[in-house]
């Protein structure tokens, strides 16, 4: 069911060939290769490449498909978190068919997987988290979806939202979630101890959104830093956005990031455009595993985003002045292959033996397909094929 034989494809913008996957893994590649009784796709000499990787989205928020949403709000974070929680219910947010809309739509576009964000508080209990199982189920061999169980209104300022994380790692999330902990929590020593106490009860990854800018999300990232060292989690801690880490002071931020890199702690950045952002080049320089994601999409905190992560990439790639060649190609297996090895996801390539988890894209070469504005030729995942020029082809799914 998930053998398939793709002509004429430019693996990595290489030299055209063919590409035989078997049992959903690539089983050979090479020119006019044979294989009886498979279905044959043409590739039409695109390029191929890993599957795209939504490191760190919200598949809880967005109103996608739904009316306008005129009720935005300025303001601070705390403003906009408290206008998400009090609008869900009366705007009618079903998290299951937003997160489908959601997730459809990102692989329509080529993302094979997602690391999700999932609110965890007190008005909402465990309820959105349920709508979002339902969604990765439903949406098993299409696309695999990664779960953290997130204290989106604060975790020790609202006593009680502790054991709901610790109810929702029971129930299937896979990562435990964190936030500002010393600007939202105000107690960075507690909230970070709890994140980690909950990690080694349930033998979870960590992913802590990390907005503090300057000397304050400094300083907390320390205290990560060294929790991931004495508990000894190196690879198996991830911080979000950490924009203290895009602060222009060179001689506080280069020793941290040297820090990151040796305790091998994943970052994961949106390119955020209201903040300084770490920058892509240097981390990965220093071999930091980065992931990239599209964040909120069209959600009650903003009207931006597409459900895309080329679309994001190059959101990524202008608020990292990106322009050689070499930037490109970086961004774009930021936004693929990088993003899975940051998630601790099996790794992705185009060798014999990899997950058939890929991409046709448009474009002559890597760096033009980072910046190219143009729908997937042909996703595949698992060997199967998922959707074709921006359509999804999956039986028995519809859009919501
Ligand atoms: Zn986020």
């Amino acid at each position: 069911m998930t053998d398939l034989l793709i002509r004429n494809i430019r693996p990595m913008a290489g030299t055209a060939t063919d590409m035989l996957i078997r049992d959903g893994r690539i089983a050979a590649v090479g020119p006019n290769l044979v294989a009886d009784g498979v279905t044959v796709e043409d590739g039409n000499g695109a390029i191929a490449i890993p599957a795209l990787v939504d490191a760190h989205t919200h598949l809880d928020k967005t109103t996608w498909g739904m009316g306008w949403y005129a009720g935005r709000k300025g303001g601070d974070l705390q403003d906009l978190i408290d206008n998400e929680r009090n609008e869900r219910i009366p705007l009618g947010l079903d998290v299951h068919r937003q997160s489908m809309r959601h997730a459809l739509q990102l692989i329509a576009n080529g993302t094979g997987h997602i690391r999700s964000h999932v609110d965890v508080d007190h008005d909402h209990k465990l309820t959105l988290l349920e709508g979002k199982l339902r969604t990765r189920e439903a949406l098993q061999g299409a696309v695999d979806i990664q779960i953290v169980a997130f204290p989106q209104s604060g975790l020790m300022i609202r006593p009680g939202v502790y054991d709901l994380l610790d109810e929702a790692l029971a129930m299937g999330a896979d990562v435990v979630g964190g936030l500002d902990p010393s600007s939202m929590d105000r107690d960075p020593k507690a909230s970070l101890d709890a994140i980690f106490r909950l990690a080694e009860k349930h033998g979870k990854p960590i992913d802590i959104h990390l907005h503090e800018y300057g000397e304050l999300g400094a300083f907390t990232l320390e205290e990560i830093i060294t929790r991931t060292r004495a508990h000894g989690m190196q690879g198996k801690v991830g911080v979000s956005h950490c924009f203290c880490l895009g602060m222009p002071d060179p001689h506080r931020v280069d020793p941290l990031m040297e820090q990151v890199a040796r305790e091998d702690i994943r970052i994961f950045t949106t390119g955020h455009p209201s903040a300084e952002v770490p920058s892509l080049q240097d981390m990965r320089a220093l071999g930091i595993k980065v992931g990239m994601g599209c964040d909120g999409i069209r959600d009650t905190w903003g009207p931006w985003g597409q459900p895309d992560m080329l679309h994001r990439a190059r959101i990524v790639g202008m608020k990292n002045r990106m322009r050689r060649d070499d930037e490109l190609e970086l961004l774009l297996d930021t936004a693929s292959r990088g993003g899975a090895d940051a998630m601790g996801v099996e790794a992705l390539g185009l060798v014999v033996g990899a997950l058939a988890d890929l991409t046709l894209v448009a474009g002559e070469t890597l760096a033009h397909a980072a910046v190219e504005e143009s729908t997937r030729p042909l996703v595949v995942k698992g060997g199967r094929v998922v959707a074709r020029n921006g359509a999804l082809t999956l039986p028995g799914i519809t859009m919501p």
